[in-house]
């Protein structure tokens, strides 16, 4: 649990991402004395607890899909069905695995 006081998680839920999936964060009102908030991942089915900069998600996807194209392109002939929007397991099936 990541307790914050109000000012601190509209910061987090407006500048950060969860640090394992980079998804939303969310912010549960704790309702104590101290008028806390606990930051966590969105997503029920992560277990994330950390939390990235949403401007290195960004820059990451960025450079993702930029290594994505190259693949992409560098692999067009022993793999046709990358850029056809086929599904990894298509793509494998086509090859006999
Ligand atoms: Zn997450």
């Amino acid at each position: 649990m990541t307790a914050m006081n109000l000012s601190q998680a509209r910061t987090t839920l407006r500048d950060y991402r969860c640090a394992t999936c980079w998804g939303p964060l969310v912010a549960l009102d704790l309702q104590n004395e101290a008028r806390e908030f606990d930051v966590h991942c969105a997503n029920p089915e992560c277990s994330g607890t950390g939390f990235v900069t949403a401007a290195n998600v960004d820059r990451r996807r960025s450079d993702d899909l930029a290594d994505y194209s190259d693949a992409a392109y560098n692999l067009r002939d022993v793999l046709p069905g990358l850029k056809s929007g086929k599904t990894a397991d298509e793509i494998i099936q086509e090859l006999g695995f």
